[in-house]
């Protein structure tokens, strides 16, 4: 299984040189190996691959646009020719369904008496059905502050009393703010603390599981559908307003949706706008959805970003290395999207495995993410607003700054003002030297290491350019 699962990450890998990334997601998204076999064919050896498809849709797309690349791609990976194959999640599913049968039913025959009938439940799609949750997403490491408070605390009302308390329950909130990962800690903490039937999807595999039922009009389809949805104790949708465009779904929608409040298992919603803002979904969805409890994540203030921040950088073997403006840097200058954050930290790990510094210093972190955090307050210092600072400082004037008056009273403090906007501003080496009496590069560069220098062993230094920063308005 594992080796497949290996395989497959390979052909994507490859994959990606052939097609583009949407095509990618839309088509290869939800497939897996389910097998690979030996077999002889025209003499020669090869290998059968079965890739299994979320529906039968894609499965045709899958054959007529892609098959030859499959096959090429399989071919270099396993070394032999490959014929391909498809198989349906849904016919894996009864394949399985089929096997427990097997192994309930002893083998030998027994005449059926009316009390066999009654008791003998035949197993359900439900035994097999995967809740489709994410074991890293968790209470415990959702992060919580005032933007967040409510809907963490509704969550978790919710996942101590599913059914119960707020049915449905509904949240909403902008990109990246926690939605998904709010989902599947409800949906962990379900299973880790009751046996009940949790099922997380989102709203396109919703769409596309019930398109394959379209597709194929048998009576087996639709049962397996109505099991897999209405068989279940805790059904989360996950960004509901993509059920927007899927107008037959939404009716089908409707249906799962009173069926399973009817029998009050719990039922949870995620959208980026509220109820009432859904304007495409029918109108009778709009007002379920608003029967329970709808909550809103807002974006977090600067205080909860460094948590987050601090709190993403923790376990990491160089988290020791990182100094504390560095946090804030993150902080005041991500987007108030966590995912975006996410990404700052992930790229100043990077980036320090890379060049394997002793300290991730705000120097640092400001080489790393200077293309990443493009609104950094660093940056909107420009260089005079730098100079000033330095000036004020030292009791000096901006012009005795750009002059060429070399006395060291003067010169220093001008390394100082080079190393500031060098560290804190975007701007090129020749920029900064034409801001300083059209100095040439070499100056530039050589200001900078020396304060880089100086700031090794000299504290009080460090005292100061803390200091200057505060300053710079
Ligand atoms: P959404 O579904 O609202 O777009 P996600 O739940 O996918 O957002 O969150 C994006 C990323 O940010 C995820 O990796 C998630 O773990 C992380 N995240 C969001 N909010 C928090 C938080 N409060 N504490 C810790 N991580 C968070
Ligand atoms: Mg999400």
């Amino acid at each position: 299984m594992e080796e497949n699962n290996l395989i497959w990450q390979n052909f994507i890998g490859l994959l990606k040189n052939r097609i583009s990334t949407v095509s990618i997601n839309s088509w290869f998204k939800y497939c897996k190996i389910y097998k690979i076999e030996d077999a002889v064919e025209n003499n020669k050896s090869i290998k059968i691959v079965t890739i299994s498809t979320s529906s039968l849709f894609i499965k045709e797309a899958l054959i007529k646009r892609y098959l030859e690349t499959i096959e090429e791609l399989m071919e270099s990976i396993l070394g032999k020719s490959c014929n391909i194959e498809f198989i349906l999640e849904d016919e894996i599913n009864n394949i399985k369904k089929d096997e427990i049968k097997e192994q309930e039913a002893p083998p030998q025959e027994r005449t059926q008496t009316s009390f066999d009938l009654a008791v003998e439940k035949p197993p359900t799609y439900q035994q097999t059905i995967e809740s489709n949750l994410i074991d890293k997403y968790s209470f415990d490491n959702f992060i919580v502050g005032e933007s967040n408070r409510l809907a963490h605390t509704a969550a978790l009302s919710v996942a101590e009393q599913p059914g119960k308390l707020y049915n449905p329950f509904f949240i909403h909130g902008k990109s990246g703010l926690g939605k998904t990962h709010l989902m599947h800690a409800i949906g962990n903490y379900i299973k880790s603390t009751t046996n009940k039937k949790v099922l997380y999807v989102t709203s396109d595999k919703f769409i596309s599981d019930f398109t394959s039922i379209n597709m194929n009009k048998n009576s087996n389809y639709i049962q397996l559908f109505k099991d897999k949805y209405r068989g279940i104790d805790v059904l989360m949708i996950d960004d509901i307003q993509c059920l927007e465009k899927a107008e037959k779904t939404q009716q089908e929608f409707f249906h799962t949706f009173n069926s399973l409040y009817d029998m009050n298992k719990q039922i949870i919603i995620s959208s980026d706008r509220s109820p009432d803002d859904l304007k495409l979904l029918e109108e009778r969805l709009r007002t379920r959805f608003s029967w329970g409890l709808t909550v809103n994540i807002y974006p977090p203030d600067i205080e909860l970003k460094k948590r987050i921040v601090k709190n993403k950088m923790s376990g990491h073997a160089v988290a020791s290395l990182v100094e504390d403006d560095v946090i804030e840097y993150i902080a005041s200058n991500s987007e108030n999207d966590v995912r975006h954050i996410e990404g700052a930290v992930t790229r100043l790990y990077a980036y320090a495995a890379m060049m394997g510094p002793h300290k991730i210093d705000l120097e640092f972190a400001n080489e790393a993410l200077r293309d990443y955090l493009k609104n950094s307050v660093y940056m909107d210092s420009n260089i005079a607003k730098i100079q000033k600072a330095v000036a004020d400082y030292y009791k000096i004037t901006v012009e005795d700054l750009k002059s060429k008056k070399r006395t060291a009273n003067i010169n220093y403090p001008r390394q100082v003002a080079i190393y500031l906007c060098r560290t804190y501003t975007d701007e090129s080496f020749p920029k900064i030297g034409l801001e300083f009496g059209n100095r040439d590069h070499s100056t530039i560069i050589h200001a900078c290491d020396k304060i880089k220098e100086d700031l090794e062993n000299n504290a009080q230094l460090k005292e100061i350019i803390r200091e200057i920063k505060n300053n710079i308005g």
